[in-house]
């Protein structure tokens, strides 16, 4: 049971609980227990949230399961990676996530232009503009800025969210070793380096 918390008699309605108010869980603080309770006999606190929203849970919801907040912590994460991406890529997660490729330019592909009588490809990533080759046929194009896509958005994304799973559970960790992309064009293409290194392998 919790600790400090104590029996607490009521004797109008002849049943107890644990007195948990003012007890914080994560970003929830219980205020005052109401009369409802679970089909298991729980009872349903009502609750504050740090971003002001009040809702009711379950004493065995917030003490036995892993609720960190009315949700608004989830919405955060995703606004937060979103940013990082607009940010990374100049493109929106949902984009990225959507795999569309139209667009009103000469092809109907993103990233596709007809250059005298060529198919060039392109990429923009952290404003930077990279070039993946000029080709005879459209598919050709298409098919490397594909790949490009891949490279630099999808595996992004990927390693993103790796850095940020460790980074939730580790502030200490993720401030000495933030999340960096850099992006090198050799003479086989493009390179991707991600830090912290702990990540580079994995990549490879
Ligand atoms: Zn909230």
């Amino acid at each position: 049971m919790t600790e400090g918390g104590q029996n607490v008699s009521c004797p109008d309605k002849n049943y107890h609980y644990i007195n948990i108010s003012g007890k914080r869980f994560k970003r929830l603080v219980a205020l005052y227990p109401t009369k409802e309770r679970t089909a298991r006999g729980s009872v349903i606190w009502h609750c504050r949230c740090d971003c002001g929203k009040e809702l009711d849970v379950s004493y065995n919801e917030l003490m036995y399961s892993n609720i960190c907040s009315c949700g608004c912590q989830k919405k955060e994460h995703d606004a937060e990676l979103r940013q990082f991406l607009t940010r990374a890529s100049g493109t929106s997660l949902d984009m990225l996530k959507s795999k569309k490729n139209f667009s009103s330019n000469t092809s109907g592909a993103r990233g596709v232009y007809r250059v005298k009588g060529r198919w060039m490809a392109k990429i923009v990533f952290q404003q930077k503009a990279y070039y993946l080759g000029s080709y005879i046929e459209l598919d050709d194009a298409v098919a490397a800025r594909r790949r490009a896509e891949e490279l630099l958005f999808e595996n992004t994304v990927r390693q993103y969210e790796k850095w940020k799973a460790r980074a939730s559970v580790d502030a200490e960790w993720a401030e000495k070793n933030p999340f960096e992309v850099s992006v090198a064009k050799t003479a086989d293409g493009l390179e991707v380096r991600y830090l912290p290194d702990a990540y580079e392998n994995e990549n490879q």
